[in-house]
């Protein structure tokens, strides 16, 4: 038997495959995670088209090939720790809880950080998640170092503070640009040399606080 969302979930998976989504984890988690039920039902239309959604409070949820693409090149394997910097609803949380070891996710707006906790545990997700309300825009170093770090925000620059918190061999993956576009930014720290490489083009939120685009 079918359950809710899953032949729509079943055209999301077809789709996120033709669009070069090849890591077979991110594929099973987003399969199995009930993507609906992190959009607040006021926005429940077309759920699993490849577009973002509002989900109140002048924030999105990313399209799904974003979420996936940006898991991918994370490179999890299962025993990471992650820090995510921007929860939202909590989606690609629960997408990064089921490839990772663990997460420590930051969320700027407190209502947002308490749904977020909130959808994760109705689902049973939250166990390897830290739920954090703040600003994250300089990481969260109490948890420091991270194996993978994902910005979900659009941010002027890099935060040094961000590459300090990886761990050697660690990925860092952020939007950086100006208010409306962005370059899609990945970051491999080798022992103390960083690469970094344009992966994609995107529009993200902007990133606020003190390394965002309202430092006062
Ligand atoms: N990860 C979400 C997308 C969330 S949109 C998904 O599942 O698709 C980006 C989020 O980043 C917004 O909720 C916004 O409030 C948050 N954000 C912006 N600046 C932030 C900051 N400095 N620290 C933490 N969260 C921030």
């Amino acid at each position: 038997m079918k359950t809710e969302g899953a032949s729509d979930r079943d055209h999301m998976i077809r789709l996120l495959r033709r669009r070069g989504i090849r890591d077979e984890r991110v594929i099973a988690a987003m399969d199995a995670i009930p993507r609906e039920q992190f959009i607040p039902e006021a926005f429940r239309t077309d759920t699993y088209g490849d577009h973002p959604i509002s989900i109140g409070f002048g924030q999105t949820i990313s399209q799904p090939w974003m979420t996936a693409f940006m898991t991918q090149v994370l490179e999890l394997r299962g025993s990471e720790r992650v820090l995510e910097i921007g929860t939202g609803c909590g989606y690609h949380t629960a997408v990064l809880a089921q490839t990772a070891a663990s997460v420590v996710t930051i969320e700027y707006i407190p209502e947002l950080a308490a749904v977020a906790e909130e959808n994760l545990r109705r689902l049973g997700l939250e166990k390897n998640v830290t739920f954090l309300s703040g600003d994250g825009s300089g990481g969260v170093p109490e948890h420091a170092p991270y194996d993978a770090i994902l910005v979900a925000a659009g941010a002027p620059s890099t935060p040094q503070a961000l590459l300090d918190q990886l761990d050697s061999d660690g990925r860092l993956v952020i939007p950086v640009g100006s208010l409306d576009d962005q370059e899609l930014r990945l970051i491999t720290r080798h022992g103390n040399a960083f690469q970094s490489e344009t992966v994609s083009l995107c529009r993200f939120v902007p990133l606020r606080g003190s390394e965002g685009w309202d430092p006062s």
